[in-house]
């Protein structure tokens, strides 16, 4: 890697130390400090320090392999534990990038390897659709032993769907590890025609229009969650699994 100064977000490996860090523009920012009143301005330079340290050392810098971020934790989560992918050109690795509280800086760890994405069956959430059902139509509209039948009927339906053959929703998930599925318009009539429901015409245009007004609400929506593990690169290059 050349040396120099950086302008951008950087990740920077010493494979002799095996130390990892992201340079940014912040590290460069002075800090400013009050002192009895004072303002006391404090010149930092995270990254000079960094390259001083490793001086002479072997230098590589690491690219973020796009769409690999996972983590099992919200985006919004400050302390947080997560996984992603980076490639120096020739081999891939994962990154752990984690800290125990938000006093401390984040901790990178990088782990010869790549990460194994499986996505589970997906699902809905039926109590809060449930509820939210029971909130809209009177019991006179639709008993609440009829909603049940259909949320139940509803998630068998769902359940059955192969998660990679559906549509991602428009949105991000607050949580990377949850991924969010736009409801295919073919499975409601089926579910609204099953016997096992047993909804009254009128009962099943209501609930019809119900979904065709809300199908961009999250919570009507397919989540499928992604189970992630390490596969780990051993000494001669086999791949080796570790749970993450
Ligand atoms: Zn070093």
């Amino acid at each position: 890697m050349e040396g120099g100064l950086m302008t951008k977000r950087q990740l920077v490996w010493c494979t002799q130390c095996n130390v990892l860090t992201l340079f940014s523009p912040l590290d460069r920012t002075p800090e400013y400090r009050n002192q009895k009143g004072e303002w006391e301005i404090e010149e930092r330079d995270d990254q000079a320090t960094f390259m001083e340290t490793h001086r002479r050392h072997h230098l590589e810098e690491l690219h973020v392999v796009a769409n690999s971020f996972i983590s099992r934790q919200n985006h919004a989560e400050p302390v947080k534990t997560s996984y992603f992918e980076v490639t120096n050109g020739r081999q891939r690795f994962v990154v752990k990038k984690s800290r125990k509280s938000v006093l401390d800086p984040q901790r990178y760890e990088i782990i010869p390897g790549k990460l194994h994405l499986t996505l589970r069956k997906p699902s809905i959430d039926g109590l809060a659709i449930q509820r939210e059902l029971e909130r809209v139509f009177s019991p006179h509209q639709i008993s609440s032993r009829k909603i049940h039948g259909f949320v139940q009927g509803f998630a068998d339906a769902v359940a059955h769907l192969d998660p990679k053959k559906l549509k991602q929703a428009p949105f991000e998930s607050r949580n990377p590890s949850k991924r969010y599925f736009v409801l295919d318009e073919r499975l409601l009539p089926k579910v609204l025609k099953s016997s096992s429901t047993s909804l009254t015409k009128k009962e099943a245009k209501l609930l019809d229009e119900f979904f065709q007004k809300n199908l961009e609400e999250p919570f009507l929506m397919p989540v499928a969650v992604v189970e992630f593990e390490i596969q780990k690169r051993g000494k001669n290059g086999e791949a080796e699994i570790k749970a993450a």
